[in-house]
């Protein structure tokens, strides 16, 4: 693992890098675009070869700028392919994407015990969002799926509540004994975790239903829910709050438990009885 400073979602200031494989090397995460950590990178990069390891190729489980900010440079100084999911290749247009990672794809390292990786298609946080798992030992590379500081953000746009939900039940059911997230240390019981962070938005989806006005008529922009909803959240992060909450109103709207009319939500019939 290699942490390098990214401009990233406080509280967490770095970005972990993962090299997989004891002698062909996958590197996970070209994340930094500051040029002396860059720097650092390439050079934790090339190290490699002192340990008989050589990298192969690079992967970035999704197209945010705290994982992809030095892409371009690694790619071009290491000289190595970049591997992505197609809807991660779409918004990395200033570079190529040599391989294009889709589900249950199976990564070979060779070397003196090979390898094999499994690239699990994870959206929710990110549409071309990817997972790295090993069965053999029940390691997930989990990129911005789950983390060990602060939270991770599901906003309108990149993300989807209801298919990070999902995903993450998937992680669950994988029954791992050791997740490699992006930002902070190793998570080394993900199974909790990853139910954990389930539960925690059964919570809020909860909050937030209770927090819409039962009536049309009475109906609330979103600015005035994001109180209603995170009371315990200080007003400094309601800007990412709000993001969040708009969330989980586009999965109780899809639901057909919240609806929206003229940017005023309420619950609907269904949602005051569930
Ligand atoms: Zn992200």
């Amino acid at each position: 693992m290699f942490a390098a400073r990214t401009p990233t979602l406080p509280p967490a200031t770095h970005t972990n890098s993962y090299a997989l494989g004891g002698r062909d090397v996958l590197l996970v995460e070209p994340a930094t675009p500051y040029e002396g950590e860059q720097r650092a990178w390439i050079g934790w990069a090339r190290g490699l070869a002192s340990q008989g390891r050589k990298p192969v190729a690079i992967v970035a489980t999704h197209h945010h700028a705290d994982h992809i900010g030095g892409v371009d440079v690694i790619a071009r100084e290491l000289g190595l392919p970049v591997w992505a999911h197609v809807e991660t290749a779409k918004k990395l247009r200033h570079i190529e994407v040599a391989r294009h990672l889709e589900d249950g794809d199976s990564l070979a390292l060779d070397g003196p015990i090979p390898e094999e990786w499994t690239v699990l298609h994870t959206p929710g946080h990110a549409w071309g969002h990817v997972c790295l798992w090993q069965e053999e030992s029940r390691t997930v590379v989990v990129g911005d799926m789950a983390t060990s500081v602060g939270t991770i953000l599901v906003a309108p746009g990149d993300g989807d509540m209801r298919v990070y939900l999902e995903q993450l039940a998937r992680l669950a059911a994988l029954d791992a004994r050791l997740a490699l997230p992006a930002h902070g240390e190793p998570i080394d019981a993900p199974t909790a975790l990853f139910e954990k962070y389930i539960a925690h938005r059964g919570v809020r989806e909860q909050m937030t239903l209770r927090a819409l006005p039962t009536s049309p008529e009475g109906a609330l922009p979103i600015d005035d829910l994001v109180p209603l909803a995170y009371p315990d959240v200080p007003v400094t992060t309601w800007p990412i709050a709000k993001l969040s909450l708009a969330s989980h109103l586009a999965k109780l709207a899809e639901e057909g438990r919240a609806m929206e009319r003229e940017g005023r939500w309420s619950r609907t019939e269904e949602g005051r009885t569930s």
